[in-house]
């Protein structure tokens, strides 16, 4: 029996590991701690379906609603960061670290310290603060899996290989729900338009994100800090289909695709097997009737994320940081109608050129706490630039 939890289990990814938990065998899974944020109903009924030893909701205000619906289940409750980071403290197994944000990065943290496997689909830890979390991981012995789609394929690509023989990384994506908008358009979106993605049913966040290519801007530096491979040999690519995930070229000229249907419990279902693999029931695409796999370069204009990945990944040091919580600002603010569209490139530039050259984060170790120092000075920067854009 398999000691597992998941972070972020109310979320998407959440919900697809438990779907995935729930149809195994009865007896494969011992489940510790689930967690989740305002969904207390949710969190409260999934608790009580795998029986889970602890539920902890992200919010305080919520303990008692939350110790109310799990009355008599004997499941224990809690709430807030430090609930959270005692709760990824307990000894698992396995640990899915699905919580959206920044505020993913210290469960996982506490998680990889146990030695447990991590499956990361948290991968503003990676940007944030990528060589202090593989670190603690190795120091520890704990194994980090990637669970993004790509990363995961890439990954998969790369069992058996080289990483000194790999000459590119290509990360698909699918354009998002703007790839086929006249440029002129774009700043006219609104949040409902944003929060469709053509091909993926996710959170809200990330599908927004998949609409202003922050999402892949995130993924290219997700990809340098986890594969430890050099920034030019990465690149992105866009595929309107989302059925090749990723390809790795190497040194012979041989590219290696990995190939499925849009479904995260793939790539879930690998890192919850790992190192073997077993049966995860996704569609099996029928080629034939696919016929065509189409691909084209992300242009500039309608992408400004991309340049600022690049730069962030040529930078290193603090830059994710800045860059990741510079854009969850942006994005906040873009959710509450405070700034528009094309907007959030343009305050997460002003953040980087304010913040992120500033010697002293510069030069700085990625600690704990230097990475909570340049994500509170950036989210700060970004509420003084968005108020002035209001202005
Ligand atoms: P989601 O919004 O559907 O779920 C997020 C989860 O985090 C929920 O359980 C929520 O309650 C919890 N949460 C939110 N704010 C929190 C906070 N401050 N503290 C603690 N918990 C909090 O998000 P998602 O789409 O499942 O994405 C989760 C992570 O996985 C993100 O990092 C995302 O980039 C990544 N990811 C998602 C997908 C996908 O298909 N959804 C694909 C690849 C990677
Ligand atoms: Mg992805």
């Amino acid at each position: 029996m398999r000691r597992i939890s998941v972070f972020g289990a109310t979320g998407s990814i959440g919900r697809n590991t438990l779907d995935l938990v729930a149809r195994a065998p009865r007896g494969s899974y011992d489940v510790v701690a689930l967690t989740g944020g305002a969904n207390i109903a949710r969190l409260a009924a999934d608790a009580r379906r795998f029986n889970a030893e602890i539920a902890v909701t992200a919010y305080p205000e919520k303990l008692d609603a939350l110790r109310d619906a799990l009355a008599g289940s004997g499941v224990e409750a809690a709430a807030g960061p430090e609930a959270l980071r005692e709760a990824a403290a307990r000894p698992a197994d396995w640990v899915m670290s699905a919580i959206v944000g920044a505020a993913g990065l210290e469960p996982g943290l506490e998680a990889a310290k146990t030695g447990a496997t991590l499956a990361l689909a948290n991968k503003e830890s990676l940007v944030c603060a990528g060589p202090l979390l593989i670190e603690t991981a190795r120091a520890a012995g704990s194994t980090i899996l990637p669970v993004d789609s790509e990363h995961s394929a890439v990954f998969q690509a790369l069992v058996g290989e080289d990483v000194a023989r790999v000459e590119r990384l290509i990360i698909t994506a699918s354009g998002g729900a703007f790839r086929d908008w006249p440029l002129e358009k774009l700043a006219t979106a609104t949040v409902a338009q944003a929060s469709s993605h053509p091909n993926w049913d996710m959170g809200q966040r990330i599908t927004i994100d998949s609409a202003s290519m922050f999402n892949k801007a995130l993924e290219l530096i997700e990809a340098k800090e986890f594969f430890g491979i050099a920034p030019e040999k990465i690149e992105a690519l866009v595929h309107p289909e989302s059925l090749v995930h990723a390809l790795v070229g190497f040194c012979d000229g041989g590219l290696m695709a990995h190939v499925g249907p849009p479904d995260m419990r793939h790539a879930i279902g690998y890192a919850l097997h790992w190192p073997d693999r077993g049966p995860v029931p996704v569609e099996r695409l029928d080629l034939a009737a696919i016929g065509r796999f189409t691909f084209r370069a992300p242009e500039a204009a309608r992408y400004p994320a991309l340049a600022l990945a690049r730069r962030v990944m040529e930078q290193g040091g603090l830059s994710g940081a800045v860059f990741n919580a510079a854009k969850e600002e942006a994005l906040t603010a873009f959710i509450e109608n405070r700034i528009g569209f094309l907007q959030m490139a343009e305050v997460v530039e002003r953040v980087l050129d304010a913040v992120s050259a500033r010697e002293d984060l510069e030069n700085a170790v990625i600690s704990l706490d230097n990475v909570r120092a340049a994500d509170h000075l950036a989210r700060q920067t970004a509420a003084e630039t968005i108020a002035r854009a209001v202005a």
